[in-house]
């Protein structure tokens, strides 16, 4: 029996493990996504079974690609994170279409895709011939999970991206299944994240000086888990609050999913104060008066995030408040190092107030370290993050056998 890495080896973006134990068991199967490039795919597969952890883009990506190369089997997740792969596989063929990049897959290897799709609820065995697998609650975005798989005496448990600490859209991960082998997300392992509470006292701050001086809050945002967290943040802003572009739609779908969010009646509540942008119109209105709008992309790359930054990006009392991090080479993070923005082809010095807050959904060092001690395994394999190498080599000084594997390692379990 042995365990292979096909993607997010020492890097955060495509992850794919398989586990083979007379068949292959493939967990996730997403892209790695960079500015003004085709998105990178994991190495090719030919999986037996599929698990996918969530539904965002690095975990789910490239999974119609299995269909076009003959996978015929089906896939399992949660309800919720079927439903919200229609969105976002649908909008990434959009997307690549209308860049003109080839993203490998058609519309309809997507249709195919998601009518393979088969529901797991948290913490129910599900049993196959050679193994048995059961989804826990990861505590990341509303219906993400970790995933247990259980063969050949053996049991591993793959983390997916996972967050312990309770935040106001869903709660932490609560369960720490025991295993003898741990594959577990790194993305935040070199630092803790800062007081959540102040950090939302400093956010809202800085959303209540750019009303008071008449201006607009952008806060571009990811579609999935930040856009919702963000609207319950500015619950009581008592200004105008408007989501638009993907973030939309997506939390819509996740509105009919309360069992998976901590306190669903709420998040109803504040959606019938939130105004949901429909069109360019509508846009041009909005930012003629002081509102917050949380919309995406989250690197600000696509999407109506770009239509209101071009219009924004010189007002001296409007600010663009980015709620994580934001990858290299992304507009996002050009505002947030260099305070300029490519304008029709001319970099200017943007006038508005640019800042950034940590509401990550990823858990940090010190959630990462009570995790493995939690699951207490045999062998830990750090992946899903840039300092994998340095994690792994902290973990065997703490006396784990930990690994860093690179793209196309396998390790016999
Ligand atoms: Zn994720």
């Amino acid at each position: 029996m042995e365990i292979s890495f096909h993607g997010a080896a020492r890097e955060v973006g495509r992850s794919a493990i398989v586990i083979e134990n007379r068949e292959k068991i493939l967990l996730d199967y997403g892209l790695k996504l960079n500015r003004e490039e085709e998105p990178e795919y994991p190495l090719k597969v030919d999986p037996n079974h599929v698990f996918i952890s969530h539904s965002h883009l690095d975990h789910i990506g490239a999974v119609p690609f299995l269909a076009k190369h003959g996978y015929v089997g089906n896939f399992y997740a949660t309800d919720l994170t079927i439903d919200l792969m229609r969105v976002m596989l649908e909008d990434s063929a959009k997307i690549a279409k209308m860049e003109g990049y080839n993203i490998r897959y058609s519309r309809k290897d997507v249709r195919e895709t998601l009518n393979r799709g088969i529901s797991a609820p948290y913490n129910k065995t599900l049993s196959f011939k050679n193994f048995s697998a059961t989804f826990v609650d990861a505590g990341h975005i509303p219906g993400s999970a970790g995933v247990v798989i259980e063969t050949g005496g053996k049991r591993i448990f793959y983390t997916g991206d996972l967050r312990v600490a309770d935040t106001r859209l869903v709660n932490g991960m609560k369960e720490f299944p025991q295993a003898d082998a741990l594959v577990i997300e790194s993305t935040y392992a070199e630092r803790n994240h800062p007081d959540r509470e102040e950090e939302e006292k400093r956010f809202l701050d800085a959303v209540r000086t750019t009303m008071e001086n008449g201006g607009v809050a952008l806060i571009p945002a990811f579609a999935l888990g930040r856009s919702q967290e963000m609207l319950l943040i500015l619950e009581d802003l008592g200004y105008p609050v408007y989501v638009d572009g993907m973030a939309r739609e997506a939390t819509g779908i996740i509105r009919n999913y309360r069992s998976y969010l901590r306190d669903g009646k709420r998040l109803d509540k504040v959606c019938s104060n939130v105004g949901f942008v429909k069109d360019n119109r509508q846009r041009e209105q909005i930012i003629e008066e002081p509102c917050a709008i949380v919309t995406t992309a989250g690197f600000v790359q696509a999407g109506p995030s770009v239509f209101y930054i071009r219009r924004l990006c010189l007002r001296k009392n409007s600010s663009v408040l980015v709620p994580g991090f934001q990858v290299e080479g992304s507009p996002g993070r050009q505002l947030l190092d260099h305070k300029t923005y490519n304008l029709d082809g001319e970099t200017v010095r943007v006038g508005l107030h640019v800042d950034r807050f940590d509401f990550s959904a990823h858990g940090d060092r010190k959630e990462l370290l009570h995790t493995i001690n939690k699951v207490g395994p045999e062998k830990v394999f750090v992946v899903h993050g840039d300092n994998c190498e340095k994690f792994a080599a902290e973990l065997k000084e703490m006396g784990f056998e930990a690994f860093a594997p690179e793209i196309g390692n396998k390790f016999p379990l």
